[in-house]
């Protein structure tokens, strides 16, 4: 997809972090967006802040653990529009789950991280692709997945972890099947980074729709962003932006990317020790 002049664009997660700058920057390029989100607030201000930037934006409330709710979004969207042309399956949530071990995690926040992690972006491609197939316009569907989980699995989060490998490996099917449809759709898979990006994802918690509410106590939400936590905790630690990733993703759609993967020298080496390892069937190392 050369230009995204005019292009129908829906944003999962579009109200906050790297779906907010996808918006901003799509809409600086004269696309028209939908920013979809669970939280009807945020979608207010963000829709209010970035209308002046060109474009055309309209935002729709969607719980994207809800089948319903994404085939609603999909309903409202070509009903108006007629077709699609992007598709970011990008909402997703943190857990707030470091360093807890897989068999103390509450059931529910397994729950939860699945639901809108991946099922999510299930949900998504059910209630859009069929449509942007048939209208025979040209498509392109991102989802986004994470290095950690998505290429190699961080010992410290392992729900996180757990679904962002099957975002990676939703896309690398749906990358094949669409190929094989021979249509002008296709698909991509973005790694958010190089570094952890400066989002809200910390503050995931506070839109947990409320049947994932378990009896565990509720843990407070210590930070609405990563720079607060690194202010706060004297972590030092590299930060990505999220614009940056907004402007290296549109990038790499426009010329035909499946892998939105950043350049880093201590990505690839991780991803390449894992490799080697897997080849030499050696056992993994503690990562700790
Ligand atoms: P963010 O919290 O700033 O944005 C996520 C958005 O998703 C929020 O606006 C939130 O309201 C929305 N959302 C949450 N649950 C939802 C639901 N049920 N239905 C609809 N919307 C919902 O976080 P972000 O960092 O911008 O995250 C965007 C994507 O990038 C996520 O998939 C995340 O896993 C991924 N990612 C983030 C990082 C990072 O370092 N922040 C790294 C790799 C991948």
């Amino acid at each position: 997809m050369r230009s995204f002049e005019g292009k129908v664009a829906v944003v999962t997660g579009g109200a906050s972090g790297v779906g907010r700058s996808l918006c901003e920057q799509l809409l600086a390029e004269g696309a028209r967006v939908v920013v979809a989100d669970i939280d009807a607030a945020k979608i207010g201000e963000v829709t209010e802040a970035i209308a002046p930037l060109g474009g055309e934006v309209t935002g729709i409330q969607v719980d994207v653990t809800k089948e319903a709710s994404v085939d609603a979004l999909a309903d409202q969207v070509f009903a108006r529009f007629g077709h699609v042309n992007l598709l970011f399956n990008n909402a997703g949530v943190g857990l707030g789950e470091a360093k807890k071990t897989i068999w103390s995690l509450p059931v529910n926040d397994w729950r939860w991280g699945i639901d809108v992690n991946v099922m999510g972006v299930v949900h998504g491609i059910k209630a859009f692709v069929p449509r942007m197939l048939e209208s025979g316009e040209e498509g392109v569907v991102i989802n986004t997945s994470s290095t950690n989980g998505g290429l190699r699995s961080l010992p410290n989060t392992p729900i996180y972890a757990a679904t962002k490998a099957s975002v990676t490996s939703i896309s690398e099917v749906l990358h094949q099947q669409l190929l094989r449809e021979g249509k002008p759709v296709s698909a991509a898979v973005l790694f958010p980074g190089p570094h952890t990006v400066n989002t809200g994802i910390m503050a995931s918690r506070l839109v947990r729709p409320a049947d994932y509410a378990g009896d565990e106590p509720e843990e407070p939400v210590a930070y609405r962003t990563m720079e607060d936590l690194l202010k706060t905790t004297g972590l030092k630690m590299k930060l990505t932006e999220p614009e940056e990733v907004a402007t290296f993703a549109l990038a790499g759609i426009r010329s035909g990317k499946f892998w939105l993967l950043p350049e880093s020298e201590e990505g690839d080496a991780m991803i390449r020790l894992r490799t080697e390892g897997l080849l030499a069937r050696d056992n993994p190392k503690s990562a700790w």
